[in-house]
């Protein structure tokens, strides 16, 4: 049958018209081509079918390569550890590594990229079978290039799947590769490492072996050196007990420090101040003495060490030193500086005098120190007796001034004079340093004594005593007293220190 189909606009509307046919052939025509549309419905219905299939293994196929990407990040992120972790030799081949990742990435990238494109390409087609439906009619030619066009579609479509399968294949081998070189990498680096740490852990061990050994040896030695040592220093003290038994003088029981050594003709030693000239007898044998030096002594006394003579101290000192230590021993005897009290006391031991066993203390009284911090008053009330011609001393008073030890005395000797003093736990050097103001005043009618000076040593000459500090006449201390509640006179006597 020869018929001619063409594209004729009616009413708007396109619709193909069949021409050169009869109607009864238009009428078999027609049942032929609602069989052929049917067909074609059949067949795209199967189509869509294998595009929701093809469809559906893309997705599973993204899907899958979405997982690999995720364990390619982890992976990534277990390299980015590792080679933090790894030591430097390992850091080239990470290097290397982290090329193969990028280049994998990219490479993911792109096939990502096509899937998009493959799914956009899809959505037209869909769209475009989707008009075709709607549109329900067909032209032949349009239909074979329909059928064409999604053949080639799909096998475009295919072929493009299979590309995709294989790419994500040779993506997951090169990560499999990737991930066993890492492996391996990693197990050498490891092994490499544990060895390197046991032969270190060796050598230290080694090392510290033998220093335990050395210091040993060293201490052994040490003990030894001490012990040797130890009994050095007792012959030569054994040795200068001996010496200075020797050499002390039998009249003042000293051990002379200057020359020259007097000595009989049995080698009894004299000291220069007790050796009463030629004629003179040795003190222990009683033979002439004559002019015999001992040049032996002098040369022992210039280069021994002299214990000190005080009770209690165990100092040891040379020569050109004992002097100074005599001055500034802790146990050289002072005297009490209690006007009254005449006791001689170990330097270190009058504080524990003035507040325990002295008589004429204050401090042993009211059994305490005053502790002060600014200007100090002090009270004396008096009895009657201070008219009368006779000494009259008071108890002295213990200051405690920035750990330095004062002791003021109030003394009335016979006669028309007041004294006050103030003296000091010290020797004289250390007085020196120090001001001490001592004032009387009597404020209603005006009247102020004072005078301000260094304070005196505690070892200080009796009779400096008497001179000393603020003299008052009797007839300017009575102006000076004020009625006490108890009815008798008192007076108050001002202490500032200063230190210079
Ligand atoms: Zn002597
Ligand atoms: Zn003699
Ligand atoms: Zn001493
Ligand atoms: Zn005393």
């Amino acid at each position: 049958m020869n018929t001619t189909a063409k594209m004729v606009e009616e009413n708007g509307r396109v619709r193909r018209h069949v021409e050169g046919v009869g109607k009864q052939d238009q009428g078999v025509y027609e049942q032929l081509e609602r069989n052929v549309k049917e067909n074609f419905l059949v067949i795209l219905q199967q189509k869509d079918v294998e595009l929701l299939k093809a469809d559906e293994e893309l997705s599973r196929g993204e899907h899958e390569l979405n997982e690999t990407k995720e364990k390619l990040k982890k992976s990534e992120e277990k390299l980015v550890i590792e080679k933090n972790i790894s030591d430097r030799n390992s850091l080239e081949v990470l290097k290397n590594f982290t090329k193969r990742e990028i280049e994998l990435s990219l490479e993911l990238n792109e096939g990502n990229q096509k899937l998009v494109e493959k799914e956009e390409e899809l959505k037209e087609n869909t769209v475009k079978h989707e008009k075709l439906e709607s549109e329900n009619e067909i032209d032949f030619k349009l239909r074979d290039e329909m059928f064409n066009h999604v053949a080639n579609e799909e096998e475009e479509l295919r072929q493009k799947t299979v590309k995709l399968l294989a790419e994500k294949e040779e993506l997951k081998q090169k990560y499999e590769k990737c991930e066993k070189l890492m492996a391996e990498s990693w197990k050498q680096n490891t092994v490499k490492h544990e060895k390197l740490v046991a032969k270190k852990q060796e050598e230290l061990k080694q090392k510290t072996a033998k220093h335990e050994q050395e210091l040993q040896k060293i201490y052994q030695k040490l003990t030894e050196k001490e012990e040797e040592l130890k009994q050095d220093t007792l012959k030569h003290a054994k040795l200068v007990g001996v010496l200075e038994e020797r050499m002390e003088c039998p009249v003042c029981l000293d051990i002379p420090t200057t020359g020259p050594v007097y000595t009989c003709s049995n080698g009894h030693c004299v000291c220069a101040a007790c050796y009463r000239g030629p004629r003179s007898n040795c003190p222990s044998c009683r033979v002439r003495m004559f002019r015999n030096t001992s040049l032996l002594a002098a040369t022992i006394l210039q280069n021994i060490e002299h214990s000190c003579r005080n009770q209690g101290c165990l100092q040891k000192v040379a020569k050109e030193e004992k002097e100074e230590h005599k001055k500034a021993c802790l146990f050289r005897l002072v005297t009490c500086p209690a006007f009254s009290c005449k006791e001689k006391v170990a330097f270190c031991h009058l504080v524990d005098h003035i507040l325990n066993q002295c008589g004429s203390s204050m401090a042993k009284i009211k059994s305490t120190i005053i502790d002060v911090k600014g200007p100090a008053y002090c009270n004396y009330i008096l009895n009657n007796c201070y008219l009368e011609d006779v000494l009259e001393s008071f108890n002295v008073i213990t200051l405690c001034w920035e750990g330095k030890y004062f002791f003021l005395t109030a003394l009335k000797p016979p006669g028309s004079l007041w004294n006050f003093y103030v003296q000091m736990l010290g020797s004289l050097e250390e007085c020196m340093r120090y001001r001490v103001s001592i004032t009387i005043e009597e404020k209603v009618r005006g009247l102020v004594q004072t005078v301000c000076s260094a304070p005196f040593p505690i070892n200080m000459e009796a009779r400096v005593k008497r001179e000393a500090g603020l003299v008052v006449r009797s007839t300017s201390m009575e102006g000076m007293l004020r009625q006490h509640a108890s009815g008798r006179d008192f007076f108050t006597i001002k202490l500032d220190f200063a230190v210079i």
